[in-house]
């Protein structure tokens, strides 16, 4: 059977899963969406995600047709209908489709689609020797503009940056805020540990706030590390002892290199190598 998507309620083959041109979504990427993975057919943290995602939508006025109930049981029959264990889930609400202008007024048929997919995960190597990544020149929006804690279709802004990371031979890249302080990566937020104390910049200096981010910091306090929500320089990673990065695709993924700095003496430190096992226990739980 071909991989079965999830549009408003009803499954299409792959090849058949289409919505119109006129949506919003694409004309303007005028919508939301998360991205999400599940264990063992179970997906971890959904709550958290359909919080985020229902606030996504309520930021930019837009009205999800259905309750999180609702969408929770059909994201879970997504992954049973297509057999999946281990899979990326991503779910994506769009404006609906309307006229050729920017006013969401004129749209009708907010669309959910649920795709549930095999995952590629990024290779072994990274997890085992660590990123080396830079410092895009793209700055992160500024909040007054589009709150990155939106997760809105419109991803131009990570893109720009994700592109200056691939010229620059990296698969991700750290954004700024507009005040020139760290923000996150592309598509993951930054930790770094100094003097055994765990340090992630704070919601409030223009991220997205991870679900995974999250789990690290809740993690750290079970654990005993301490952990703090601080606002961090590009100097405090490159005189970092440790660094690493978390999102739902790429887990917990350590740096070794920041713009051509070595990070302490280049190897995986051991609180980031013991925060990749817990949050691996986790997840399977
Ligand atoms: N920051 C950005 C910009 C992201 O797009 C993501 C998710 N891909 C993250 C951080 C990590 O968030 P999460 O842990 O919820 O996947």
């Amino acid at each position: 059977m071909p991989l079965q998507i999830y549009i408003s309620g009803k499954f299409y083959d792959k090849e058949n899963a289409k919505i119109s041109v006129y949506d919003h979504g694409l004309l303007y990427g005028d919508g939301v969406f998360e991205g999400m993975r599940s264990y063992s057919g179970k997906v971890f943290r959904l709550q958290a995600h359909l919080d985020r995602l229902y606030e996504s939508a309520s930021a930019i006025c837009l009205t999800i047709p259905m309750t999180k109930e609702q969408m929770e049981a059909d994201v879970n029959k997504t992954l049973q209908l297509n057999s999946l264990q281990d899979a990326y889930i991503r779910l994506v609400v769009t404006r609906g489709s309307g006229s050729l202008g920017l006013d969401p007024n004129r749209t009708s048929d907010p669309q959910v689609i649920i795709i549930a997919d095999s995952i590629s995960l990024y290779p072994e190597e990274y997890y085992q020797k660590g990123l080396k990544i830079i410092t895009a020149s793209t700055i992160r929006n500024h909040p007054a503009a589009l709150n990155p804690r939106v997760k809105s279709l419109n991803y131009l802004n990570n893109i720009m940056a994700k592109i200056e990371g691939l010229q620059a031979g990296c698969i991700e890249a750290l954004m700024l805020n507009t005040k020139g302080e760290v923000a996150e990566c592309t598509g993951d937020n930054i930790f770094i540990v100094k003097k055994c104390v765990l340090q992630t910049p704070p919601k409030d200096a223009g991220i997205l706030e991870g679900i995974t981010r999250n789990a690290i910091l809740e993690l750290a306090k079970e654990l005993g590390i301490l952990a703090e929500e601080v606002t961090l320089t590009r100097h405090d990673l490159f005189v970092a002892d440790e660094c690493f990065l978390t999102g739902s695709a790429a887990e917990v993924i350590p740096v070794v290199s920041i713009d051509g700095r070595t990070i302490a003496n280049g190897d995986v430190g051991s609180v980031t190598s013991r925060l990749m096992a817990e949050f691996k226990k986790l997840v399977h739980k």
